[in-house]
């Protein structure tokens, strides 16, 4: 199931490189606003270059931005090739039946219908993962159903799907409760109102369920996710089909006013954005997606504020540091390991090589953000944070220099900390 050792190493060496390799694709994201990107059924699609011994291919092409793998999306196209009519609306008819069945609203009204019936009636079919009507029994009779949904389970719905783990695309790795609860704590310790959810489908329904059982202040979450099975357990207010590699609304404008109205809410205060995208992502274009989110929060604003920046918790491998800092200098990284359900090595409490690679970079100065004194972190008074047990400061480079929990050491040839 999980990313294994190899292809973590393969992250590991694109992230730390700066580049996906001497040999291989490229985004290109200089695109001419003239010429927009053809689409495909997730969107805009990206312009990409092939890079051969470190030397760009000409001949440049667009593919699906959501999609690595071409079995879940094959779209091709060169950038200089023309299409025919009859091909150009054959697209169309495509990427119009790869479009989900129902609409957010029809689902928001199946919702309304499904909570009114009786426990007894309220089934849910495992193969299609879809809440049933009454009506559409009939049709899943051989399918396996979970029957007697409550209102608790309808609030997780996280626990009811099966997460889509399809490493090139999904890549749904959930928040083990230790990582998700020390991010609902921390997001109300820092009073923020609103929390802008990218890709976090499991912290938005713990921070709906503290919010209702009246024991936080009142958080409101908005979730843009493009696992749409999620559509069937919220209203159009707390959730956008949404593609963050190209910052597309799949239900269109309506969908971009709720995300536009979310952010710049209070004049833009009390919000805060919190991603954890595929780790095979490419960092380039999450970063022009959350430059634009940032650039529709700040719209909403006064002249006076226009320093401020939005604050993010942007959650990824610990050697994508020096990419994701080139785009957002502001940021920095915390020692904090992020760990998943359904993730073997990303796993908390273990030691070595086996400790999750996963960090929270953010804009947030780290001395507002206290990590658990219990599961080992303190604070280092001379780099104002907080730093894992193991990562001793360095009197040489004057840092805690450890990236990944691990005790790093003085490499006087290289001037810096290194790996043991
Ligand atoms: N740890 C998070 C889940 C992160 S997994 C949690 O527990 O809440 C990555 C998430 O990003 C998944 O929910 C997946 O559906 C979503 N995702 C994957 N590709 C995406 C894309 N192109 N646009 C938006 N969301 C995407
Ligand atoms: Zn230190
Ligand atoms: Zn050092």
């Amino acid at each position: 199931m999980a990313t294994s050792r190899d292809q973590l190493g393969t992250l590991e060496a694109e992230g730390s490189s700066g580049h996906r390799g001497s040999s291989g694709v490229e985004v290109v994201l200089s695109s001419d606003p003239a010429t927009p990107a053809p689409l495909c059924p997730h969107g805009p699609t990206l312009l990409f270059v092939k890079v051969n011994q470190g030397k760009e291919e000409t001949r440049r092409f667009y593919a699906c931005s959501a999609c690595r793998d071409r079995k879940d999306c094959n779209f091709f196209q060169w950038e200089d090739e023309k299409l025919s009519g009859a091909r150009l609306a054959a697209r169309e008819a495509h990427n119009r039946s790869c479009q989900p069945p129902l609409s957010q609203s029809q689902c928001v009204e199946r919702y309304l219908k499904f909570i009114e019936l009786p426990l007894s009636q309220r089934k849910f079919c495992q193969s299609c993962q879809q809440l049933l009507l009454p009506d559409d029994e009939e049709k899943h009779h051989e399918h396996p159903v979970v029957g007697d949904v409550s209102i608790t389970q309808l609030k997780r719905p996280s626990k009811l799907l099966y997460p889509l783990e399809n490493k090139k695309t999904n890549a749904q790795y959930l928040f083990a409760d230790r990582s998700c609860l020390f991010l609902v704590d921390l997001l109300s310790n820092l009073g923020f109102r609103r929390v802008l959810c990218v890709g976090t489908p499991r912290l938005h329904e713990l921070i709906r369920l503290n919010e209702s059982g009246g024991k936080k202040s009142n958080i409101r979450s908005l979730l843009l996710d493009i696992d749409f099975r999620y559509s069937q357990f919220y209203m159009e207010d707390s959730f956008c089909h949404y593609n963050m590699f190209n910052h597309h609304f799949f239900d269109g404008k309506a969908a971009l006013e709720v995300c536009r109205t979310f952010l710049q809410e209070d004049k833009g205060e009390g919000v805060v954005m919190v991603a954890d995208p595929p780790f095979g992502g490419l960092v380039e274009p999450l970063a022009v997606t959350f430059k634009k989110l940032i650039a529709m929060w700040k719209e909403g604003h006064s002249q006076d504020n226009s320093q401020k920046e939005l604050p993010i918790f942007w959650i990824f491998p610990y050697f994508f540091e020096s990419r994701i800092c080139q785009f957002f200098p502001s940021f920095c990284m915390l020692d904090y390991q992020v760990d998943y359900d359904n993730h073997a090595l990303y796993k908390h409490g273990k030691t070595g090589r086996k400790q999750s690679p996963v960090r929270i970079f953010t804009n947030i100065p780290p001395n507002k953000i206290i990590l658990p004194i219990e599961e080992g972190y303190r604070f280092c008074p001379l780099c104002q944070r907080y730093v894992s047990l193991e990562n001793q400061h360095c009197e040489h480079c004057n840092s805690c220099t450890s990236k990944d929990g691990r005790k790093w050491n003085h490499c006087f040839l290289c001037k810096k900390c290194v790996k043991p």
